[in-house]
């Protein structure tokens, strides 16, 4: 049998991409799992945000972000060129619309590593491409840990950011799934499991339409053994 598990299973047909929207207080775990997924997921692409907070040691310009002044961040917002922005922990943060159309035009699935005020305005603006992932520490004490141990922000920063959890968390609830990240590879495993699910969601297949046609044989009258 060609199909045995799926409409779809085995057979490749250019679809539309979806939009997979990673959100969380600092600290999940968030940024580790991106990096797993795109290991792991050739059609997943990143969405590179455009940022005026300064670079952090080892980040790079045009991979992790593309860093900006204040005076090219509000060019950008004037001239359209976002999908959605917002202020997050003091500094402004935009997604550059043209790389994601693309991407999803050409059947590509595109990951954001964006804060709730992104994932609610590209809910707004593409509700059917979007499916909305929260993740969370497994407890306050492993947060903190994790905000400390990357040493990379300063004291201050650090209680900043943890002080800002309490208010994330309040949006775990505008989330389609939310995944308690206790474990790396296990919650790399349920986003790949998420990622699955919605490739197939019908509406994600539009050539299933002229697809089925091929199913469309005439009725027979049953065979005489089977008529009784
Ligand atoms: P960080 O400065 O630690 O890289 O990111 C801080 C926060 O900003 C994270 O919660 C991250 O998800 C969010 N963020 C990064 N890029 C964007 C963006 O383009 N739009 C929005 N709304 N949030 C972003």
């Amino acid at each position: 049998m060609l199909f045995s598990t799926g409409a779809t299973a085995g057979v490749r047909f250019q679809r539309r991409g979806l939009m997979l929207v990673l959100s969380s207080p600092s600290g999940a775990g968030k940024t580790t799992i991106s990096r797993r997924l795109l290991e792991l997921e050739p059609e997943l692409v990143m969405s590179v945000s455009v940022t005026t907070r300064p670079p952090r040691p080892g980040e790079v310009d045009g991979v992790d972000y593309f860093f900006v002044d204040g005076a090219t961040f509000d060019r950008m917002v004037e001239q359209r060129e976002f999908l959605e922005h917002a202020v997050v922990y003091g500094h402004r943060y935009g997604t550059p619309r043209k790389a994601v159309e693309q991407a999803l035009a050409a059947g590509r699935d595109v990951l954001f590593d964006i804060d709730w005020q992104g994932a609610q305005q590209l809910r707004e603006a593409a509700a059917d491409d979007v499916v909305t992932v929260f993740i969370l520490a497994p407890s306050l004490a492993v947060l903190e840990e994790r905000l400390r141990r990357r040493a990379q922000d300063s004291e201050d920063v650090v209680r900043y950011r943890l002080a800002q959890v309490a208010a994330d968390v309040t949006h775990w609830a505008e989330y389609e799934y939310v995944i308690v990240n206790a474990e790396l590879e296990a919650s790399v495993a349920a986003v790949r499991a998420i990622l699955a699910a919605e490739r197939l969601k019908r509406r994600r297949q539009p050539y299933l339409s002229e697809f089925v046609q091929q199913f469309r044989v005439p009725l027979a009258e049953p065979p005489r053994s089977e008529a009784g």
